[in-house]
């Protein structure tokens, strides 16, 4: 019998592992903290009995993800990481430090199936989903690595998260748990790019975390080309799952828009945004691009940036403009990644 990860499992999940085994429910709730302060040697778990951990080393382990690369910005405080999984894929998460606290942008999936034109992640191509352990592992090994607790955690690396639905609800309630994390809902931010009838089911959840959309282009013409789901979920369908989402969750969603020079950064496009956005509870985050070496695109002027900006304000939309973080190592999502599998290949 192949020996079950244990990292990665709710605290429900690792009760019902430990009451197979005949264990009281409360060794799971000793166990899953262990599991998330770091340990995973069970002969460190002081507080259960030395039986019980050889029992659990014959049937179980716990899994960890090694740091591959690691890449230091000299102009902010923000690390790139590369990670090796066990099977030897690699992904990239990002550690940045705010007023406000870390926060750190972890990936749901090797590689992204959906093919958003300006996105190093998807050019190779999806390799697998992530499982919940290797979601939390990244968070775990940052924190270890830097010393420090993340207060944030922003589900906006390479993949759709969406698209791993089930690992991705039992990783956020890992970090919530009081017993792991400890990080409120509100704390956590989840990226799609408008898988419709996902974002439905996740408002069903009624978790009151942040809803980010990409949404890049104000009509179905340009969507079409820049994020190819619309083909399959166009603007209309996407704002009416998030609508539902709003009313089920009573949360403000973020749409995201890169603005890439002389595509979707005029004027027209800033009011049709605003024509389509007005009125709903949402705020809109404008990314000025980072181009990536496989894409023709540029990224906007900044006097088209800040009237895009204005022309959305004036309408009684939030909005503001990303703060650029760790520009001098590969800022775009799965550049770094990116870099290193050319690199493999050269
Ligand atoms: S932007 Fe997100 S969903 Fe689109 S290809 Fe990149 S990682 Fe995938």
């Amino acid at each position: 019998m192949p020996k079950t990860n244990l990292k990665g499992k709710t605290i429900e999940e690792l009760q019902d592992f430990l009451t197979s085994l005949g264990e009281p429910p409360y060794r799971a709730k000793q166990i899953f903290r262990w599991i998330y302060k770091g340990v995973t040697d069970f002969d460190k778990m002081t507080d259960i009995p030395k039986s019980l951990a050889a029992r659990l080393k014959e049937i179980s382990y716990i899994d960890k993800i090694k740091v591959y690369k690691k890449v230091e910005s000299r102009k902010d405080d923000t690390i790139k990481y590369l990670f090796l999984l066990q099977d030897n894929e690699i992904i990239e998460s990002v550690k940045m430090e705010h007023r406000y606290g870390i926060s750190v942008c972890v990936s749901s999936q090797v590689g992204c199936p959906m093919g958003c034109a300006f996105c190093a992640s998807t050019i190779g191509g999806f390799r697998r989903n992530l499982t919940s352990g290797e979601m939390v592992d990244q968070v775990l090994a940052i924190q270890e690595d830097i010393g420090k607790r993340v207060s944030h955690v922003v589900v906006m690396g390479s993949g759709e998260p969406l698209l791993n639905y089930e690992e991705l609800i039992k990783f956020l309630k890992i970090l919530n748990s009081p017993l792991a994390f400890n990080i409120s809902y509100r704390r956590i931010t989840v990226s799609t790019c408008g898988i419709v009838p996902e974002i439905k089911r996740l408002a069903d959840e009624k978790l009151p975390i942040t809803l980010s959309v990409s949404l890049h282009a104000p009509d179905d013409n340009l969507r079409d080309r820049l994020v190819p789901v619309n083909r399959r979920y166009p603007i209309l369908e996407l704002l009416d799952a998030c609508k539902y989402y709003i009313i089920k969750t009573k949360r403000r969603i973020t749409f995201e828009y890169t603005l890439i020079s002389g595509v979707n950064d005029s004027k027209e496009c800033a009011v049709k945004l605003a024509r389509l956005l007005k009125g709903m509870l949402c705020h809109v985050n404008l990314i000025p691009l980072n181009p990536i070496d496989e894409r023709d695109f540029s990224r906007s002027k900044p006097e088209n940036i800040r009237l895009f900006e204005e022309i959305i304000k004036n309408y009684g939309i939030s909005v503001t403009v990303r703060q650029e973080m760790g520009a001098d190592i590969e800022a775009a999502c799965g550049q770094l990644r990116r870099s290193f599998l050319d690199g493999v290949k050269k």
